[in-house]
């Protein structure tokens, strides 16, 4: 006997701890080959029956045999696969996936099993064209005639080659000529050695089968063999049991079409979740930005192979800080460097030359003087290997006797002066003293547009030093450059020189400080931001809490067919996949194109564009949506894993 049901129950659970007896006490074998009709009135246990022999629902007591093998003792996997394998259902609302092509919904099960796209499509082809639907393969089920969609449950059902094929009153919603065709092709499949097991209300129907069973309030009250359509049949190979998953490709596929019917909302929430991802990138991207421009401008007059070195100076008598770039000429005390504290210094680690600077520092005391023209210096210092080449726009460094000026100074003495001999008037302690240089090369290291008007000339230290030697002064280095041949040493030399008490450049030290606020401001932002992301996720969780709500019919169906609970999560969290995939890449891109908008902006206005979407932040945002819409969709997913699939059948 292929099916041997004995002392079948089955109760339903009610509120308050009652309960209904819907089957009390089963008894039946059914053979391969026969046609079997169950009838009986209207909740007399018919559905019931169906239900457990199907293996939707294991909550009974007796035995349901299938090769002699008790499905009750089946194990999860076990059971999905009984469902997937050996069993075929049929239902009078025929049940068929409304987003789906007739294809797609006859092969839905090979496609839980990842099977061979080629072997799945021939083989419904050639079952479509046993139920004569062939011409009708790419159609959705909404533009098929109700027989028709009853051929393609019944396709559907063959698909996996099932022994047994339970057709819940096939007829019960088609017209009396439709249910003659649906009968015809059932009655062929038993013919070809399957057990057919089906609920009919219809006495022609139940005339036309090889066995009518009668259920009356939960206990079978007859059972007739109709001799004139006993057929005996040669049996089929068993087709071996297919134990491939769903694969990640074909979840996404089978999320993407339901997705594709639902399009405007899918895409409007994609969109709202992408305000949030847009928002963080473009923070992120404004930190990066105004940082990036920062250190740029900082490289642009420091030369990396070079360490200041300054002394500390009691902070309280010092007076304003204003950064100037090229050496440290700050409008604040200066303490000299004695001998001894020089050679100390020498004695560092990778330290390859200490070059000594001198700056004086004067708001309207020294003068520049060319022809009639002349112009105040604010500041004078000594050039050192900080000043690269590359920091000089015209001309080259100042050898001895010459001087290097910058723009704007060359701009108040008329331009074009390079060559030229101009002549110096400083004043050390209160003493006027004049000397005559040649201008060797005009400054670039910064734009007067960042400094405003404030003039800055480079002499050499020697030249300094003679100058006021040769006017009984003495001059002692304030600032100390420290040269080395590798890139990479400057760092530990800083922190050797910090370690002595001495401290580096101070503008070097207010760049530092700043970038550190700007990504500090960066961060917060960001941070706030991503609030906007909890939104997001609550966005897709409602959304695809909604999915699972419409969709409970066809998770109940994919149930029956034999998917696993895995296979209908892994349909869901594709979903949520694909939405956090969407609203990541609208997020990211919107992010971008605001980013062009706000630099071309900024470069009219700044001359600089300040932000900065590197590839970075854009794996960053879609990398973040997918992870936050995928979080989101665990719970529905799981929700939808964990439906009844006979309650999930039962819902209209
Ligand atoms: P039918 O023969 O019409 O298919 P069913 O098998 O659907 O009958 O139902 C048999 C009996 O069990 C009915 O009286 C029905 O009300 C009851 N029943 C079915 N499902 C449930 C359920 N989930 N909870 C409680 N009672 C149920
Ligand atoms: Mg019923």
């Amino acid at each position: 006997m292929l099916l041997e049901i004995k002392d079948v129950k089955k109760d339903y659970k009610l509120a308050a701890g009652n309960k209904f007896v819907a089957l009390k006490g089963i008894n039946a074998s059914f053979d391969r080959g026969e046609l079997v009709s169950i009838i009986g009135e209207s909740g007399s246990g018919k559905s019931t029956l169906m239900n457990l022999i199907g293996g939707l629902d294991l909550d009974f007591t007796g035995e349901i045999n299938l090769n002699g093998k008790n499905i009750r003792e089946l194990k999860e996997k076990e059971l999905d696969l009984y469902r997937k394998n050996k069993i075929g259902f049929i239902f009078q609302s025929f049940n068929l996936i409304t987003h789906l092509s007739v294809l797609d919904n006859v092969t839905i099960a090979c496609i839980l099993s990842n099977e061979n796209n080629k072997t799945r499509i021939k083989r419904a082809e050639k079952i479509l064209s046993d139920v004569g639907l062939k011409e009708h393969m790419h159609k959705k089920p909404n533009q098929l005639s109700g027989g028709q969609m009853q051929r393609v449950a019944i396709a559907r059902a063959l698909i996996n080659e099932p022994e047994i094929i339970l057709a819940d009153e096939p007829t019960g919603a088609l017209d009396s000529k439709t249910s003659e065709q649906i009968l015809d092709i059932i009655k062929k499949i038993s013919d070809s050695g399957k057990l057919v097991i089906m609920v009919t209300h219809s006495e022609k129907v139940a005339s036309r089968s090889s066995r009518v069973v009668t259920i009356s309030d939960g206990l079978i009250i007859d059972d007739k063999i109709n001799v004139d359509e006993k057929v005996i049949h040669e049996f089929k190979e068993e087709v071996a049991s297919k134990k491939q998953n769903l694969s990640f490709l074909s979840s996404i596929k089978l999320a993407f079409k339901n997705m594709i019917e639902k399009k405007s909302r899918n895409i409007l929430v994609s969109i709202g979740a992408s305000i949030g991802i847009m928002s963080v990138v473009l923070m992120l991207s404004l930190g990066s930005g105004v940082e990036n421009y920062m250190t740029e401008t900082m490289k642009g007059y420091v030369n990396p192979l070079v360490v200041e070195v300054n002394k500390k100076v009691d902070e309280s008598n010092t007076t304003t800080n204003i950064p100037a770039p090229g050496a440290s000429l700050l409008l604040s005390k200066t303490e000299p460097f004695e001998d001894k504290e020089i050679q100390d210094i020498k004695k560092i680690e990778k330290v390859e030359n200490v070059e000594l600077a001198y700056s004086i520092t004067s708001m309207n005391s020294n003068k520049l003087i060319y022809g009639d023209k002349n112009t105040t210096v604010m500041m004078l210092g000594t050039v050192s290997s900080n000043i690269t080449n590359e920091n000089i726009k015209e001309g080259k460094r100042p050898s001895t006797n010459e001087i290097l000026i910058d723009e704007s100074t060359s701009d108040k003495l008329g331009g074009n002066i390079l060559g030229k001999e101009v002549e110096l008037e400083i004043a050390i302690d209160k003493k006027i003293i004049k000397q005559k240089f040649v201008v060797s090369g005009i400054y670039g290291g910064t734009s007067s547009s960042q400094m405003g008007n404030i003039s800055m000339l480079y002499l050499n230290y020697d030249d300094i030093v003679k100058l006021a030697r040769d006017n009984d002064y003495e001059i002692k280095p304030t600032t100390l450059y420290l040269t080395t041949s590798n890139e990479k040493d400057t760092e530990s030399i800083k922190a050797k020189i910090e370690e002595m008490g001495y401290q580096g450049s101070k503008q070097e030290q207010m760049l530092e400080m700043f970038t550190e606020m700007i990504s500090i401001v960066t961060y917060v932002l960001a941070a706030v931001s991503g609030v906007s992301l909890f939104v997001s996720a609550i966005m897709i969780l409602v959304v695809l809490y909604i999915s699972v709500v419409e969709r409970t019919k066809e998770i109940g169906v994919l149930k029956a067919i034999g998917a696993r609970r895995k296979d209908i999560k892994r349909i869901f969290t594709a979903e949520a996949f694909i939405i956090g995939l969407l609203s990541g890449t609208i997020g990211v891109c919107t992010a971008y194109v605001l980013g062009i908008i706000i630099n071309a902006v900024t470069t009219k206005i700044f001359n600089v564009g300040v932000v900065n979407v590197s590839p970075v932040y854009v794996l960053f945002g879609i990398g973040v949506s997918i992870i936050v819409s995928v979080i989101a969709g665990l719970n529905p997913a799981a929700k939808a894993a964990k439906l009844d699939p006979v309650v999930a059948l039962r819902r209209d």
